[in-house]
């Protein structure tokens, strides 16, 4: 029996979206599982939304009933602070997330404060566009932020959920990417993407050739790597960039951030602002997630594939 739950009276500034379609990413894997201490059960996962605009509330001006509309990882902020008022929502220490201590987007409508609400361009089609509004933000942003041109050598590590993303979004800027994966059977596929070079990251000899060549790498994966021999692939005053969440802490030699004024950073997703540009570019460029779609009666046939890894590269549910 699917659960179902009494939302209340619509908040003033509250949109609500009757859901078409909803991605699976890994964290809601995460959350299912509790891996966080943050969940609470019942648990309704889900933050790759995109929908129809069902009802919206006294105070919101911009959005309508009926036009087609995307929900990412954040449903809220608290809108005064430094970070809500310079356009970096993403970063308000009140931010809410739509599936934590709220319900998420595996269901036929649901709720979040207007702001985070983000029209989608009429040249985007619902499926292959609604992984992008938290795999794909997570990949933007920090291409976007660390200032990606066609000067650019990036690195992306892992070509899966978002590392597929990553390269398109990459190659759109105009970079020179190189994609690092450990199954030598996806050099095709991320050509075909858009990658220059492909290097099998399990072939140290192919690393090595690497050292020194990139002035951005973002990482993907969530497994452990010897992050040392990543840091040797860049440039002077290069970073390397976590969004997937390896198991272990990361271990590097300062001596190694300190010579080339390397660094080492994070990504927590990308604000509204952020989500829109995303998804003008993905418009403009042809950028897209692919898919497998399945109902949303089959959640769970659907998230135990993604565990096994046996999606390539998005999971979406539709209703
Ligand atoms: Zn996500
Ligand atoms: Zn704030």
């Amino acid at each position: 029996m699917p659960f179902k739950y009494d939302p209340g009276k619509l908040g003033p500034q509250e949109v609500e979206i009757a859901i078409t379609h909803c991605g699976i990413c890994h964290s809601d894997l995460h959350l299912i599982a509790n891996d966080w201490g943050t969940s609470q059960y019942p648990f309704i996962p889900g933050h790759e939304v995109i929908g129809k605009v069902s009802a919206v509330g006294d105070e919101v001006r911009l959005l309508e009933v009926g036009q087609r509309v995307g929900l990412g990882w954040q449903s809220n902020s608290c809108g005064v602070c430094e970070w809500c008022t310079r356009g970096m929502e993403n970063l308000c220490l009140a931010a809410e997330a739509t599936c934590v201590h709220r319900n998420g987007g595996y269901a036929d409508r649901v709720r979040a404060n207007a702001r985070f609400v983000i029209p989608i361009p009429d040249a985007l089609d619902s499926e292959h566009t609604a992984p992008l509004l938290c795999g794909g933000i997570t990949v933007y942003n920090p291409l976007r932020t660390h200032g990606i041109n066609p000067s650019s050598r990036v690195g992306i590590v892992g070509i899966g959920g978002l590392g597929h993303l990553a390269i398109q979004f990459a190659k759109v800027f105009g970079a020179e990417v190189t994609a690092f994966s450990t199954s030598a059977a996806k050099e095709e596929e991320a050509r075909a993407l858009g990658a220059h070079h492909f290097v099998n990251s399990r072939e140290s000899k192919a690393l090595k050739e690497v050292a020194g060549t990139l002035d951005f790498v973002l990482s993907t994966i969530n497994a452990d790597q010897d992050w040392g021999v990543y840091v040797s692939t860049l440039r002077p005053t290069g970073t390397l960039c976590f969004v997937g969440i390896p198991p272990s802490p990361v271990s590097v030699h300062i001596f190694q951030l300190i010579s080339g004024l390397r660094s080492i950073s994070g990504n927590p997703t990308g604000s509204p602002y952020r989500l829109k540009e995303m998804l003008d570019v993905a418009a403009r460029h042809g950028v897209k997630a692919t898919t497998e779609s399945f109902p949303m009666a089959q959640a769970n046939t659907a998230i135990d594939k993604v565990k096994k890894g046996k999606v390539r590269y998005r999971a979406v549910l539709a209703n």
